[in-house]
């Protein structure tokens, strides 16, 4: 998508070989019209799929999620971060690690809000290692409902995450694949 391909060259800060800031439009400071445009971006790749819910992860994913609801015309959940969680029957749990902040949280949703019957698009801010999405795939699978797919805005190409969902048989859709960063610069495939 060449919008936001031109505002991660533009305003994106690669902080080292591995990490790209970019709190002014996605991460903090948000966006909205950009939001817009990525959720109907999102709706357009998943045009005729019986979606019946997105499924995100708090905080960055919640935004660019909700426009693409939107425009589906479907509810939008949210995964909450703990550090430990008391189980109790009335949540769906799985452990995730965090790439940015290195340490391991546990992912929760309420029973109520993932059905058996739900046909659930996932979404997320970025794609690194995998584990958020597996995390909430693994979430929609313990509700026996149904991934779609998965819907990135940011692909880090050359971390593993986009190779091991693709090949647990999920369509990934990326936004901005990213295929290396060099002296500063994002290079997109
Ligand atoms: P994964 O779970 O795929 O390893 O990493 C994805 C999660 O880590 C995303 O939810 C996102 O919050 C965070 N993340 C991964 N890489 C980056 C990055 O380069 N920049 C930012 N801002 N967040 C990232």
């Amino acid at each position: 998508m060449d919008l936001l391909k031109k505002r991660i060259q533009s305003d994106g800060l690669v902080l080292n070989d591995s990490l790209l800031k970019v709190d002014s439009f996605l991460n903090q400071q948000i966006d909205p019209v950009l939001m817009m445009k990525m959720g109907e971006e999102f709706a357009r790749r998943f045009q005729g799929e019986p979606i019946t819910k997105i499924l995100t992860i708090e905080a960055s994913g919640i935004a660019v999620s909700v426009m693409a609801g939107l425009v589906l015309k479907v509810p939008v959940v949210f995964a909450r971060k703990k550090k430990s969680v008391t189980i109790t029957e009335d949540i769906y749990y799985t452990k995730v690690y965090s790439f940015t902040k290195q340490e391991s949280n546990d992912i929760i949703v309420s029973k109520q809000f993932v059905q058996e019957d739900d046909k659930v698009l996932i979404i997320d801010d970025f794609l690194a290692n995998g584990e958020a999405a597996a995390g909430l795939a693994n979430i929609v699978h313990q509700a026996n409902a149904t991934v779609i797919g998965i819907g990135i805005v940011i692909e880090k190409s050359f971390q593993p995450g986009a190779r091991k969902l693709t090949q647990a048989g999920y369509r990934v859709e990326s936004l901005a694949r990213i295929g290396s960063f060099s002296n500063g610069q994002v290079n997109f495939l």
